[in-house]
């Protein structure tokens, strides 16, 4: 399957209506896509291992979508098998105060993690644009009013700006970045969030908040297609795929991640010649010592 059809480079509108979130709209079998995930888990782990000796390029996956949608299991199944020293994983809640005291991609910047590393980010920089939209945080902040006094597609715009040259700056700065939308339906949403509800070891996912966000499910649609189609560049693509069935997208995203790795092709450093001449004396020095032996 082409990945390509899930993806918004800046060179197409993405219009979040016309989408299927639901994976029997693809021709894909799910034996076939549960096996191939599973492949390209063993790849990507064999793949991050190289980014991190070369240590010469650093990757951002930015993971968004409204509630349910299955950001947390898909990060845990597509990274698991992963050397966790390589791998941060950070989860964006509300701000603090500390974080509303600062610009808004203060907080973003200390999880920017160092070349070779990949970052995991559970929301991101994007709910500024997003939940912030939609309820008019903004209004709230204390900031001078040169920075709020506007129409709010004003301020949206400018932000919309500030991130693009964020991602450019970081691109320029040695990193990847991958941007996946989750695309869940209202209707799905509902049978999740009554899953949750029924089973006692899920309660615990589920609060009234999700239910009055659900409200604003048109709200959020419109605020990810905007944020979308601002933002998207070729060095910074979205990723919009169906989120109805888990599996298809855990299938599409590893996919998506292996085909990214493979473009970096992060090879393991290189001794120099003069280190390789040394081997076999070290070698011989080793086996020259007493205490343990090969096979223990
Ligand atoms: P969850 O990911 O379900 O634990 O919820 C985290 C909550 O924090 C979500 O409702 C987000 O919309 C909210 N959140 C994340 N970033 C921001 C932000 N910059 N401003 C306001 N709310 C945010
Ligand atoms: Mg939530």
């Amino acid at each position: 399957m082409n990945t390509d059809i899930f993806k918004y480079d800046g060179q197409r509108k993405l219009s979040l209506g016309r989408l299927s979130t639901d994976s029997r709209n693809f021709d894909v079998v799910k034996n076939e896509a549960l096996k191939m995930t599973a492949e390209y888990q063993e790849k990507i782990e064999i793949m991050q291992e190289k980014l991190y000796a070369e240590a010469k390029e650093g990757l951002i996956i930015i993971f968004q979508a409204m509630d349910a949608a299955g950001k947390d299991s898909t990060i845990k199944h597509v990274m698991s098998g992963i050397n966790p020293q390589g791998v941060d994983v950070t989860s964006f809640k509300q701000p603090s105060h500390e974080e509303l005291a600062h610009d808004f991609l203060w907080r973003i910047e200390q999880h920017i993690p160092r070349r070779g590393h990949i970052a995991i980010m559970n929301r991101s920089y994007y709910e500024d644009v997003l939940v912030v939209k939609v309820h008019d945080l903004q209004k709230g902040y204390k900031m001078p009013r040169r920075c709020i006094d506007m129409p709010a597609s004003d301020f949206f715009h400018k932000r919309y700006k500030h991130i693009k040259n964020y991602e450019e700056y970081l691109n320029d700065n040695g990193y990847r970045l991958l941007k996946f939308f989750l695309n869940i339906s209202f209707f799905k949403q509902k049978e999740r969030f009554l899953q949750r509800i029924d089973t006692p070891d899920k309660n615990w996912k589920f609060s009234e908040a999700d239910l009055k966000e659900r409200k604003f499910w048109n709200e959020y649609q419109d605020a990810y297609e905007s944020a979308v189609n601002h933002t998207a560049t070729v060095s910074a693509p979205w990723y919009v795929v169906p989120a109805d069935q888990k599996w298809f997208t855990r299938y599409i995203v590893s996919k998506i991640i292996f085909e990214e790795l493979s473009r970096i092709d992060p090879q393991y450093p290189e001794i120099s010649e003069a280190e390789r001449q040394k081997l076999p004396e070290y070698r011989k020095e080793l086996l020259r010592q007493s205490g343990g032996s090969l096979s223990s």
